[in-house]
């Protein structure tokens, strides 16, 4: 596509971008004539169309390509699943009250967005005159701020993820930081778990959650994606579908709601080698990056770096994780998100997951700063561990060993004579606690039956006195022939509308020389809701029969195209279906139907170009499918300069 086009007429506004959405129903509050709830939006027509298409994309370039393995798995889970995996626990944010008001706020939300108004408005802020000193004494006021004060919020707001609750608690302490919507003092914080809670069944007995992410679908399910896969490792499962999130105070439009589609990949791998086969293929490609040392020191400044060195350097764990980092970086570039506003964030010590090795976000800059938009993770083998362990269940994998290994171990043996004997009801329990005695306290009770009875630890505070006549225990050599071991997994997990509602605003600018309500949504032709808009000059029932046509024509090309035969001017059909994002319109006049022509308006450049209504088809379509460029198309067809469209 032509970008001869000064896209940076008129500076950005999110009152003029909010506006077009809301106008085009791109999306809007859900049940908003009831009065709306906080965090639930729907989203109209050219919304939906763009997130399939942003879905269409997604399993294009990460199932298909990646031959992963897709699941739809259900949204309601019993509670167990959740108490295992530490949701229930641990699946919280840090909230404060206003001590008055008793209005709750996000506590590092609250400390940040104090902090960076602070910032922003210290340049303009002047030492208080003496006039303005009471006003200058109020929480959260601008004043004109020391640079030692400037360097210390910037260097809480680098590391504000890294904070615990008690330490933002600390800081709204120390920095005076107040609700800044009533100058009112903040409690401490206190947890808040996200899920939300429900109960299954007509009896309300078997208690569940809505899902806050899609992921333990695809741990429950691993026994039987790995005998797909013919019980080898790697594979991948991916799942796009709807998670649930409590959110405390959402008050970011579609990046922080409370309903959310997600898109999520499991992949599998083995602990020992997590190399990735195709990763050559992504080797070279330059990733922005923030490392966690870079944001510890308290800034923000980005390295650019091809993944190849960041995994050979270490920066990256491992060559699975760094692979989908590219492939991430890549899928986000090709459906429009600007380059310049994306990078990859390194979870800091405290805030990553405590049994994750290493984890990435890919953050898109937008009007409301920086947005994960991309978590990445290696979250080592703790999801299928603990959900063995909890339900008994193999959530192992197995490798047939080229050379098996010979380990020397400890093993108690029992004599059936006497030991159920002797022990009645606690035979299994005595068992159990001899499985499950370490290599040194076996070899310690081993040395100490020869002198006689020996204690071992048993449920609870309970012993148990073994004596040489009831267990014997010994050293056996042990020959395996096959690895027992539990996979690894690398997450990569997309939030959909937080990539849609950032593409909206890379993808938005108005014209230059007009108002800025002539707004554009410049998509590419991959994402854009309605490809092609046809448009009749007049409503002539001459023009009738082309349009049909035509209209048939593009549909038996697979190009989802419409027709735009309302009475308005052909200038304000076009300028609506800019703000729709539309990428090429062609227009049937009566030079249609004497001369079997059609021109094709290309919608950054306002440009036309003129050819028989076949030729403008066949152009139009390759133009979409990617096979044929702008100024490609030009050279088949001349310039139309007969008519303008605005
Ligand atoms: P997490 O599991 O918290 O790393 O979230 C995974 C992805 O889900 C994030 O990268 C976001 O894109 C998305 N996400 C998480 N919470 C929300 C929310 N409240 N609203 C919209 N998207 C969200």
């Amino acid at each position: 596509m032509s970008n001869a086009v000064n896209k940076t007429a008129h500076a950005f506004s999110k009152e003029n971008l909010q506006n077009l959405l809301n106008q085009r129903f791109f999306y809007a509050p859900a049940f908003d004539i009831y009065g709306g709830c906080a965090g639930l939006y729907d989203y109209g027509p050219p919304g939906s169309a763009l997130q399939a298409n942003i879905i269409a994309e997604w399993r294009k370039h990460f199932i298909v390509e990646e031959g992963m393995y897709e699941l739809d798995t259900t949204i309601m889970t019993p509670a167990p699943v959740f108490e295992t995996s530490g949701h229930v626990a641990r699946f919280a944010d840090w909230m404060v009250k206003d001590t008055k008001t008793g209005d709750v706020l996000r506590a590092d939300h609250l400390v940040k967005n104090v902090l960076q108004a602070r910032l922003d408005s210290n340049d303009d802020a002047r030492a208080p005159a003496p006039a303005d000193k009471k006003a200058a004494k109020k929480k959260n006021a601008p004043v004109k701020l020391e640079d030692d004060v400037v360097a210390a919020y910037e260097s809480i707001l680098a590391q504000l993820d890294n904070y615990s609750g008690p330490e933002l608690g600390e800081l709204c302490k120390t920095h005076k930081i107040a609700n800044p919507e009533t100058g009112n003092d903040v409690s401490d914080p206190v947890e808040f778990n996200l899920m939300f809670g429900a109960s299954i069944g007509p009896t309300g007995h078997i208690p569940g959650y809505l899902r806050p992410e899609t992921a333990q679908g695809h741990f429950l399910n691993f026994q039987r994606l790995y005998e797909f896969n013919n019980r080898r490792i790697p594979f991948a499962s991916a799942a796009i579908g709807r998670s649930f999130r409590n959110e405390i105070s959402p008050r970011a439009g579609l990046l922080r709601v409370r309903e959310f589609t997600m898109a999520e990949i499991e992949h599998f791998v083995d602990p020992l080698n997590k190399d990735h086969t195709r990763f050559d293929e992504v080797r070279d490609t330059v990733l922005s990056l923030l490392p966690r040392d870079v944001q510890t020191q308290g800034s923000t400044q980005i390295v650019k770096m091809p993944i190849g060195e960041a995994v050979d350097k270490g920066i990256v764990a491992n060559q699975t994780l760094g692979y989908f980092l590219a492939r991430i970086s890549i899928f986000l570039l090709k459906i429009g998100i600007n380059p310049d506003r994306l990078r990859f964030r390194q979870h800091m010590g405290n805030e990553m997951a405590h049994y994750a090795t290493d984890c990435w976000d890919a953050e898109i800059q937008n009007s409301f700063g920086w947005t994960e938009c991309v978590g990445c993770a290696d979250r080592a083998a703790y999801d299928l561990s603990v959900h063995a362990k909890k339900t008994g269940a193999n959530l192992s994998a197995t490798e047939q060993l080229k050379e098996p290994i010979f380990t020397d171990e400890w093993v108690a043996e029992i004599n059936k004579k006497t030991f159920g004997k002797h022990f009645g009801r606690d035979t299994g329990a005595v068992q159990q606690a001899l499985l499950e005695l370490p290599q040194a306290e076996l070899m310690a009770a081993q040395a100490g039956l020869e002198h006689g009875p020996v204690k071992i630890p048993g449920p609870g505070f309970k012993t148990f006195e073994i004596t040489k006549d009831l267990v014997t225990i010994s050293m056996r050599t042990k020959k395996e022939s096959v690895r027992t071991y539990t996979p690894n997994v690398i997450e990569p997990s997309f939030g959909l509308g937080r990539i849609l509602y950032c593409l909206l605003e890379h993808s938005y600018w108005a014209r230059e020389g007009e108002d800025a309500k002539r707004g554009v949504l410049s998509f590419n032709a991959l994402v854009a809701p309605t490809k092609v808009l046809i448009v009749p000059l007049s409503s002539n029932a001459e023009l009738a029969p082309l349009v049909t046509d035509v209209s048939a024509k593009l549909r038996r090309a697979g190009i989802h195209a419409r027709v735009d035969d309302s009475s308005a001017s052909i200038g304000r059909r076009y300028a609506r279906n800019d703000e729709l994002g539309t990428p090429y319109g062609v227009t049937i006049d009566f030079a249609s139907v004497h001369k079997g022509t059609m021109t094709l308006r290309e919608r950054d450049t306002m440009k036309q170009r003129i050819g028989p209504i076949d030729e403008v088809i066949a152009v139009v379509t390759e133009l979409i499918e990617g096979s044929l460029d702008w100024d490609t198309a030009c050279e088949r067809l001349p310039e139309y300069s007969g008519q303008q469209d605005v």
